[in-house]
């Protein structure tokens, strides 16, 4: 029976690699993750090619083909090759066969087959390839079931899973990477074979790890990834703050929230309004020092007093571990996590414009950023808790703005600064200008004066001479 193409191969590109493999004499093939997603119609502009020979040379070939002016990037010691071709990202590889010593985590790297080659592969989804040699120019090749474990949604290994994930455990992060964005299934085996394992992922480097971690969080639905971690043993290993959010304390008769359940409630609430990775993290984050400040207090029940500031210290602490950018990200996950309470508790108490304009102030041009992270954090079992909450949370945005048009304190910059306040009473830096400044702060932030030149400037010479100073 003749096979089927189930795959487009109309882009130019599959030709010129055809041609250019027919003129060296080998067989190529397109592999892994662009045949999967183009199987599931998901866009894809990164195309991996193999070949039973040399993939510098193919790629060589392949270029002048399309343009003698393409730029081949060459890696010698991996014996690979990239370019770019349009919008696409090709490059090509030599078929490989690996095999590991379990002492060692770099595997032994030789010439093999296509079966070699899809042999060492991760998945069975994501060890199919397409022919393109002349005579089956578009065939799937199929060895291990791909194709129907793609419509199954199923994550399954192509060999032994407990060899797979013990050669590279990394594996083990992205079987459940996978599941998650494209939700799917870990086969019951398969998984067992990574609860197994999952202390073998300690040999993994941390960036590699937080790589899959953090297209995890970046996933449609990231609750899914963080439950498979933790039923796997894997969670407890590489984010132990977070498997400690996890359990209910009785006392008298009173528990409390479940903070593992409810952080991934509130991740999940808020990546439907945001792809922003660190908003995600801020999410992830927000609770993350509740364990540690849990309190029963007689007639107030459980309290988790100072868990925004103590969190936001082990922002730090963790995004270090984790090898996270140090910069301007880490600022702003911390800033969420400590001022994450902010506009909740303006809802539970009349909201004054002197609260609204300090919450501005502090927050700044991240204010909007912040009340999609309380928004998302508003969670309860009872509906209508839930939905009464939401009204009174729209009506603070909504006053928000108004103070905002009107005081314009969001990006408040001080009316009067520190030299003005030197040269108008002759005097050198010291502590009457801080004094002066900050009490302008304060009068414009309670709405005694407003965030003007003129009346700013009048504050400041009555508490110069009330300070003893005279104007020069
Ligand atoms: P994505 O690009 O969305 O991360 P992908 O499947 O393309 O997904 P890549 O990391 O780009 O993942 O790898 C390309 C292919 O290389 C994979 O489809 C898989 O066949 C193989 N592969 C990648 N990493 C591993 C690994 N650690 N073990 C085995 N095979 C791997
Ligand atoms: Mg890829």
């Amino acid at each position: 029976m003749e096979k089927k193409t189930l795959i487009d191969v109309s882009h130019p590109i599959f030709r010129h690699v055809a041609d250019a493999a027919n003129d060296l004499g080998i067989d190529a093939y397109a592999v892994g993750g662009y045949v999967r997603d183009q199987l599931l119609g998901r866009p894809c502009k990164d195309i991996d090619f193999v070949c039973v020979g040399s993939g510098i040379e193919l790629a060589q070939k392949t270029a002048e083909k399309i343009n003698a002016n393409i730029h081949v990037n060459f890696f010698k010691n991996f014996g690979t090759a990239q370019f770019r071709c349009g919008d696409l990202d090709v490059e090509f590889v030599g078929a490989r066969k690996e095999s590991y010593d379990r002492g060692s985590r770099k595997p032994v790297v030789e010439d093999g087959t296509l079966e070699d080659d899809q042999n060492r592969r991760d998945f069975t989804i994501n060890a199919l390839a397409i022919s393109l040699s002349k005579d089956s120019f578009g065939e799937l090749v199929d060895p291990f079931g791909g194709v129907a474990h793609l419509a199954e949604k199923k994550i399954i290994t192509p060999l032994d899973p407990d060899i797979t994930f013990s050669d590279d455990p990394l594996r083990m992060m992205r079987a459940i990477r996978f599941a998650t964005q494209l939700d799917f299934e870990i086969d019951p085996i398969t998984f067992d074979a990574i609860r197994r394992n999952a202390e073998r992922i300690n040999i993994i480097s941390q960036e590699r790890i937080t790589e899959e971690f953090n297209k995890i969080i970046l996933a449609p639905r990231p609750s899914t990834g963080f439950l498979l971690l933790e039923d796997s043993g894997l969670l407890k290993i590489i984010f132990p703050e977070f498997q400690q959010l996890k359990g209910v304390e009785n006392y008298e008769g009173k528990g409390h929230k479940d903070n593992f359940f409810h952080t991934l409630q509130v991740l999940d609430n808020i990546t439907k309004n945001t792809n922003n990775l660190w908003l995600r993290w801020a999410a992830v984050l927000h609770d993350i020092a509740k364990p540690p400040t849990k309190k029963f207090v007689q007639g107030e029940g459980w309290t988790f007093h100072g868990h925004e500031v103590l969190g936001s210290k082990w922002v730090a602490k963790i995004f270090r571990r984790m090898k996270q950018p140090l910069g301007a990200e880490l600022k702003f996950v911390q800033k969420m996590v400590y001022l994450h309470l902010r506009p909740i508790a303006l809802t539970k108490e009349e909201i004054t414009d002197s609260a609204l304009r300090r919450l501005l102030f502090e927050a700044g041009d991240d204010i909007d950023q912040l009340m999609m992270l309380c928004e998302a954090d508003i969670t309860s079992k009872n509906k209508d808790k839930v939905k009464r909450y939401l009204q009174r949370f729209e009506t603070v945005r909504q006053k928000l703005k108004e103070v905002e048009e009107k005081d314009r304190v969001r990006n408040f910059q001080p009316p009067i600064s520190g030299e003005l306040i030197m040269q108008t009473f002759g005097i050198a830096p010291g502590r009457e200008i801080g004094i002066i400044k900050e009490e302008i702060k304060e009068a414009i932030m309670e709405g005694k004066i407003h965030n003007d030149y003129e009346e700013a400037y009048r504050m400041m010479l009555s508490l110069g001479e009330k300070l003893g100073l005279s104007k020069k």
